[in-house]
């Protein structure tokens, strides 16, 4: 069962996507919905409003989970994931070892959609995204692993268990990278 965390953003059409490959998900609203999921994913949105949602107990329940369970985070949900925050900065779950610039585009007006050539499993693929007022991904640490660039920025990367992205995958109902960390949370489980 894959978690979709869903107090605020882009959260349903990360349900749909999951859904649309047959995943077995549900939206986490709160904290003892996490008890039943093997994996989450932390859709975009707004950095502040998760933050002022994201009550104590449910943060330090989302810092145990990262821990031993795969986290998937799509634009708000990498600022969240990341261990250093630039320019705007805000207390982040430290999960993964990136320094990352919050709105590094600019405004909502410099918002963007592209195509992303992504490294899964040994293959191209091709990933429809939507960079939404993007962080970028400012440095990386040793265990990180890019599997995406876009004009020489990480934009896809993959660190231990966790998975992130600084675009927005799902508003095109793009699965590729739904999939891809749906076999991560079987692997970590051994789940077929
Ligand atoms: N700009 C947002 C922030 O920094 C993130 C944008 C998004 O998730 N689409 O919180």
């Amino acid at each position: 069962m894959i978690g979709v965390l869903a107090l605020q953003g882009a959260f349903q059409k990360h349900y749909d996507c999951l859904k649309k490959i047959d995943v077995q998900c549900c939206f986490v609203k709160h904290l003892e919905d996490l008890e039943k999921c093997s994996g989450l994913i932390l859709p975009g949105g707004e950095t502040t409003a998760h933050l002022k949602l994201l009550k104590n107990d449910f943060w330090k329940a989302l810092v145990e989970f990262g821990h031993v369970k795969p986290i998937f985070g799509t634009c708000c949900g990498l600022i969240l994931l990341s261990s250093k925050i630039v320019g705007s900065p805000v207390p982040t779950l430290e999960l993964m070892d990136l320094t990352t610039e919050r709105n590094a585009y600019g405004t909502q007006l410099d918002s963007f959609e592209d195509e992303i050539n992504a490294e899964l499993d040994g293959q191209t693929v091709l990933v429809k995204g939507c960079f939404i007022r993007a962080p970028k991904i400012l440095e990386i640490g040793p265990g990180v692993k890019v599997l995406a660039t876009h004009f020489q920025n990480p934009v896809i990367v993959e660190q231990g268990l966790h998975l992130a992205c600084t675009f927005h995958p799902e508003i095109s109902m793009d699965t590729s990278l739904h999939a891809y960390f749906a076999d991560r949370c079987r692997e970590a489980f051994q789940v077929t």
